[in-house]
């Protein structure tokens, strides 16, 4: 295999680059011509919105493509544009959000939104350093938004294109982290100066559809006959598997303090998991809790966390002060309350109707 087309570290630093070995123009003809006829079709393709493509691409971080479809046509159909997203509360955002997960996501999506109407004018930076500027946006998002919108020479490196490259060019170490540098660096090799953004989404689309993560289809790959993995019958063997980290199992008790039609709920606050949504109180799952009924168990995990909780129901005479963080809420009113998802799910144990819209 050979080196071919100008590309991000061709000429004389090319014998060192990692994309040393590849024939890039035959892989960037290739890739293009079956990105033309096999791209999939999704809600966010065509556009070159750059705030379309901005919230599709911060939505399918850690979230399945088919499960974005639904929530980003009803997200952009309630905030069709930064403006309007700028102007929402957060508490809508997140209930927009919910289902989603990761909703430190939607807050600096939001907060980002604020940052573009109120420093740049509602329009989107249009340089790679401008976008990494933007609160929540990272290198694989600037790079999305850089090639797709923008129309500008920027790689980017997410689970599918890692994988294709990985593959493509035999890179048989750890990825993850400081490992993924060396991919880094041959995405950037391989962007094209013309069609950055299909090049870009056609490596993704490869991943998922033809380079998948267990037996990729090499035989009918465009890239096959360019592959090093396909050629020494390593593909399934790289890219090579990172140790995962064992699940921590934990148990907590949640206690649904209830008086009359009305709960008491709290709001995550800063750094704990699902900062901003509302649930209901845990206590220690070693408290003692007299007068308590109990209405089920929920199981959840979060991160690499498996928890067990059981949740039970206080019914009091008098409406407390609520602490801080908290307050009271009818049961009708849940429905439209952001809450992290095993609250939802507590809520739908509360046996209303309302409390069951999940
Ligand atoms: Fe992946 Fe096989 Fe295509 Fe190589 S030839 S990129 S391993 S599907």
């Amino acid at each position: 295999m050979r080196v071919a087309g100008k590309s991000a570290g061709a000429g004389r630093a090319a014998s060192r680059s990692p994309a040393a070995g590849i024939d890039v123009a035959a892989v960037r003809r290739r890739l293009l011509a079956w990105y033309a006829r096999a791209k999939r079709d999704l809600p966010w393709r065509g556009t070159r919105d750059p705030y379309l493509v901005w919230v599709s691409e911060v939505m399918l971080q850690q979230t399945q493509v088919e499960r974005v479809r639904e929530f980003f046509l009803r997200f952009t159909r309630r905030f069709p544009t930064v403006a309007a997203l700028a102007a929402a509360r957060e508490a809508e955002v997140l209930r927009l959000w919910e289902g989603l997960g990761y909703y430190r996501r939607a807050r600096q999506l939001h907060a980002a939104a604020r940052v573009v109407v109120a420093d740049h004018g509602g329009e989107f930076p249009r340089t790679l350093p401008g976008l990494r500027g933007l609160p929540g946006v990272g290198r694989y998002t600037a790079g999305a938004i850089a090639s797709i919108a923008l129309d500008l020479r920027a790689p980017i490196v997410e689970a599918n294109s890692r994988r294709v490259i990985a593959r493509l060019t035999g890179h048989d170490r750890p990825l993850g982290g400081a490992g993924d540098e060396p991919i880094w660096e041959i995405a950037a090799a391989l962007v094209p100066r013309a069609s950055p953004g299909a090049f870009n989404q056609a490596l993704m689309d490869l991943g998922a559809m033809v380079c998948t993560p267990d037996r990729p289809l090499c035989g009918t790959c465009p890239l096959g006959s360019l592959c090093v993995a396909a050629l020494t019958g390593g593909a399934d063997r790289i890219p090579v598997p990172t140790a995962a980290r064992p699940p921590l199992r934990t148990r907590e008790r949640a206690v649904v303090t209830r008086h009359g039609n009305r709960v008491l709920v709290e709001q995550r606050g800063p750094g704990q998991w699902w900062e901003g949504l509302w649930d209901f109180p845990r206590a220690p799952a070693a408290a003692k809790s007299a007068g308590v009924r109990r209405l089920g168990v929920v199981t959840y995990t979060v991160t690499h966390h498996k928890v067990t909780c059981s949740v039970l129901e206080r019914r009091v005479r008098r409406a407390t002060k609520p602490g801080p963080g908290q307050r009271w809420v009818t049961l009708g009113r849940l429905g439209s309350l952001a809450m992290t998802a095993p609250g939802r799910r507590i809520a739908a144990l509360l046996g209303e109707p309302d409390s069951r819209r999940i």
